[in-house]
């Protein structure tokens, strides 16, 4: 059987813990014979992190808070062993759980700008530091959400910064295209997770997939596989883009579950 990702070194930002996207999305670049490098975000992670990399096989396990330029810089100094970096993807947000469930207007400007900086503007900074070790051209891939550009009740503030990760992920493919470095957001349908629970009635979101055209919810595993897509050669064409990984949800505008 062939290997999409064989000869390929990725790394995955982003894995809490066995329900995380970025998880699935790391397995499923081991099974194609990627060669991985993990982050955990500080000592409270680690111990699952570095469990979960090692039945990966991961080539290696860093911190990375990124929101902190001089973890973004050790990152960069231990992954140049591993260079050249072929594939990254970028699985992170955050954003104050009371932001998550009162009305937006109420959104303060701490919270605000706390859910741009880890869940929009870290893009930028991991694109900034990584792209020069992509020496041979390759992939970034985020994950947004349907909240950037439609209403979700209680999505609030992470929606706004997931418009601004969309965007930043459109300029930086104009920017990278010509190193060949490719930059897509994949849109995932709702699916259950820590940060998923984060948000006041997840549930509702989860119960609304009925009316989606597969009339069921995203399994992280088609997640994954579109990763894979993106990181492989079969994605060599595809820059700028949102992907929406939904069973279909996004094309609905009005429809009963039957
Ligand atoms: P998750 O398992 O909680 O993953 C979120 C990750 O972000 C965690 O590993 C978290 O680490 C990390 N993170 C937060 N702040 C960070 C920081 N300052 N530095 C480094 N890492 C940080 O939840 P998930 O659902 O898989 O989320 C992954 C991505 O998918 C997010 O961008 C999310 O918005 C997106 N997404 C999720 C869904 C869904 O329904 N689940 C749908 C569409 C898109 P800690 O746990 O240590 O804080």
């Amino acid at each position: 059987m062939s290997h999409l990702l064989a000869g390929k070194t990725a790394l995955v930002l982003g894995v809490a813990n066995k329900w995380s996207i970025a998880y699935f999305i790391a397995r499923a670049f081991v099974r194609e014979g990627a060669s991985l490098v993990l982050t955990y975000q500080g000592e409270r992670q680690r111990a699952t992190v570095e469990e979960l990399g090692a039945e990966l096989t991961a080539a290696s396990i860093l911190n990375c808070d990124v929101t902190k330029q001089e973890e973004l810089d050790a990152l960069i100094s231990a992954l140049k062993q591993h260079a050249p970096v072929h594939a990254v993807v970028h699985s992170i947000a955050f954003a104050n759980r009371d932001d998550l469930s009162r009305p937006f207007v109420e959104t303060g400007r701490d919270g605000y700008l706390l859910a741009q900086e880890v869940s929009a503007y870290s893009l930028v900074a991991v694109a900034r530091a990584v792209s020069p070790l992509m020496t041979a051209g390759g992939s970034i891939t985020t994950l947004t959400y349907l909240g950037s550009t439609r209403v979700v009740q209680n999505y609030n503030v992470m929606g706004v910064a997931k418009a601004a990760l969309e965007a930043s992920m459109r300029y930086l493919a104009s920017d990278l295209g010509p190193a060949n470095i490719r930059v897509n957001a994949i849109s995932a349908g709702p699916i259950k997770t820590a940060s998923a629970r984060a948000v006041k009635d997840f549930s509702k979101m989860l119960e609304a997939a009925n009316i989606a055209p597969l009339r069921r919810n995203t399994d992280p595993a088609e997640v994954a596989d579109t990763a894979v897509f993106l990181a492989s050669d079969l994605g060599r064409g595809v820059t700028g883009n949102v992907l929406f990984v939904d069973a279909g949800f996004q094309v609905i505008g009005l429809a009963s579950a039957n």
